[in-house]
């Protein structure tokens, strides 16, 4: 079968099913449609599909695991690419290496795959999210404050080029390709098939620390905890939480303030003494909840996700990564963890002080802590309420507010900052050698040419 026959076009009764396949966001673009859309059934299609881009002069968009929030895998003048087949592993007992295709789930299925081999990859929380668009923009996985950047693991990579020549690209060759795909996100300049990544020792014991508030006592359980998060030990990832109380737990639910760690060792004595410093909170006292340290495991870690992440639901998201003095930063962000007008949105905090230094690579933006919310609902008519409520809510968080990370961004909404100025000067000379005719779309951004600034600075 050529490749022109394995293309669905705008005339076939299949195409916008096949434009939407496995698009996790029900909130879709009305106003962008590709050309047509190949399903790869292996590394040829996706070098014969390049090919075909570029003798019918469209760019090139690609879908690994379709969790990309604002569905940067469907636009204008382009051939999608659809790697959903390209999802296999493999793993060498010898250097602890596990090679895997870019659609492959990176909780669902790349996890249980390590697990079974003993050996962990410190991949994103959410189960079926595709390992793909995740690494590439760096990648928040379990334990990331401890443990790095998930991008960091990458030895080496399999990219198919402008060109559509297949090439391996790691520290001595491509290393310019091998530089940007850890970080560079939907604006890099090849379709990854194949991920080589470093794994390392899976850890035997996970211990749970949880501990409850009302919405009352957040300026102060808030602000203490980000004193004490850089003294916590490498092994445990921080997260603080406002979500609406679990179901049966109060009469009627209402939304409270939770701080959680989850410490990934090898003994409950290791777990224990990794999360005894919670104990330390100088306002246990008032804690609806508080559990020292409960005995877990990704599983049940998993399953929570799956719950407060549901599918056929419309996600609207914003995130920034935030730095400043402690009660300054719990000021700034009080709207986003005590006012979210809804019951199914939650607001993380991820505690990062730890600031350990990053490789030299295309990733270079981070700061103590990461903030993202994120409004779950069903409604279509809620669309404009939600997104001015959550711009307005991250204009009161700017004077805290570094920039963003990619992965839970949309610049067609907001552009801020993700990356250091000289790595994306860097990034955008090896975009021009490497993709002089744009074969691949670049950021999809409301005003590209103001692109990697906060908006409120220009
Ligand atoms: C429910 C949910 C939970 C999430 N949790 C986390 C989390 O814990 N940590 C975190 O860091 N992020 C998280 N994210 C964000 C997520 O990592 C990003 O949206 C990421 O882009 C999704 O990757 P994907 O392959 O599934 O998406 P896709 O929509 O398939 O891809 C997104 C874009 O990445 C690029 N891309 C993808 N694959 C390739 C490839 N093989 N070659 C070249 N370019 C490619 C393309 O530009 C593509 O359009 C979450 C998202 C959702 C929806």
């Amino acid at each position: 079968m050529s490749i022109e026959d394995k293309l669905v076009k705008s005339v076939s009764p299949d195409f916008e099913e096949r434009v939407f396949s496995r698009v996790f966001n029900i909130r879709r673009p009305s106003d962008r449609r590709p050309e047509a859309v190949l399903v790869a059934e292996n590394e040829q299609d996706v070098a014969d599909g390049v090919k075909w881009a570029k003798d019918n002069g469209l760019s090139v968009t690609v879908r690994s695991g379709g969790h990309s929030w604002a569905v940067w895998s469907v636009q204008n003048n382009t051939l999608l690419i659809d790697l959903e087949h390209l999802n296999k592993a493999s793993f060498d007992e010898a250097t602890g290496i596990a090679s895997a295709g870019p659609s492959i789930q990176g909780g669902a299925q790349l996890d249980p795959f390590l697990a079974e081999r003993g050996r962990f990859l410190n991949g994103g929380h959410c189960p079926p999210v595709g390992i793909g668009g995740f690494l590439l923009q760096g990648g928040q996985g379990w334990n990331q404050r401890g443990w790095g950047w998930a991008a960091e693991h990458i030895v080496a990579l399999d990219v198919v080029n402008a060109d559509g020549e297949l090439i391996r690209c790691d520290a001595t060759q491509n290393e310019d390709l091998y530089w940007a795909a850890r970080g560079a996100g939907p604006s890099f300049p090849g379709i990854v098939v194949k991920f080589h990544l470093q794994t390392r020792e899976r850890f035997t014991y996970l211990g749970h620390s949880v501990q409850m508030f009302e919405l009352e006592d957040f300026d102060e359980a808030f602000t203490w905890l980000q004193e004490i998060e850089p003294t916590i030990t490498d092994t445990v990832e921080i997260v603080a939480v406002s979500q609406t109380s679990p179901e049966g737990m109060f009469d009627t639910p209402r939304r409270v303030f939770i701080i959680t760690a989850v410490a990934l060792v090898n003994s409950r004595e290791e777990a224990e003494a990794a999360l005894a410093p919670f104990q330390l909170n100088p306002i246990l006292d008032r804690a609806i909840v508080n559990e020292p340290c409960m005995e877990s495991s990704l599983e049940s870690h998993r399953e929570m996700q799956l719950q407060m992440n549901p599918e056929d639901h419309r996600w609207y998201c914003d995130n920034m990564w935030v730095e400043g003095e402690f009660t300054t930063v719990t000021k700034s962000l009080k709207k986003l963890f005590t006012e979210v007008p809804s019951q199914k949105a939650f607001t993380i905090w991820m505690g990062n002080g730890l600031m350990r230094p990053l490789p030299d690579m295309a990733f270079s933006l981070q700061s103590p802590g990461y903030v993202s919310c994120y409004f779950v609902y069903e409604d279509e008519k809620d669309d404009q309420y939600y997104r001015t409520w959550l711009n307005d809510a991250m204009a009161e968080a700017q004077p805290v507010t570094v920039g963003q990370y990619l992965g839970d961004s949309d610049m067609t909404n907001r552009q801020l900052k993700f990356m250091a100025d000289e790595n994306y000067a860097k990034l955008q000379e090896i975009i021009a050698k490497r993709d002089p005719e744009g074969r691949f779309v670049r950021y999809l951004a409301a005003d590209p040419a103001t692109v990697n600034k906060n908006h409120w600075e220009l």
